[in-house]
């Protein structure tokens, strides 16, 4: 994919919290991004914080105390770009449904059948 050209994702990271666009540049200027934030991409991308751990299962997710990203690092070394680049875009529309209040982890539904899912792979496929 081209448009993966125009991003920067980190592969060697330490355990910490900091702003995600320090380490993830370039996503404010995705178009899918942008549909999903609007006028607020850069106010929104600017404001969250990534954390990255050492959790060897699961990849990314966001944290659903306070909406920020969860990544694992060895997901950042070892997992395919590609991957990775779509998963930040998954896990950035659950930032936005987050944002909406959204209960994005309803276990009483199926994950395939959660609205919240539905949209992020529409959104990114
Ligand atoms: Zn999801």
């Amino acid at each position: 994919m081209t448009i993966m050209l125009n991003v920067t994702i980190p592969c060697n990271v330490k355990v910490k919290l900091d702003n995600f666009m320090d380490h993830f540049k370039g996503f404010e200027k995705i178009s899918i991004i942008r549909e999903i934030f609007g006028d607020n991409t850069e106010k929104v991308l600017s404001e969250l914080k990534v954390e990255f751990c050492h959790f060897r299962r699961g990849f990314m997710w966001i944290c659903d105390d306070d909406g920020h990203l969860v990544v694992s690092i060895c997901y950042l070394k070892r997992g395919n770009k590609r991957d990775i680049y779509l998963d930040v875009i998954h896990e950035l529309v659950h930032v936005r449904q987050f944002m909406e209040g959204k209960e994005l982890y309803d276990d009483n539904i199926d994950y395939v059948k959660r609205p919240t899912e539905i949209e992020c792979l529409r959104r990114t496929f």
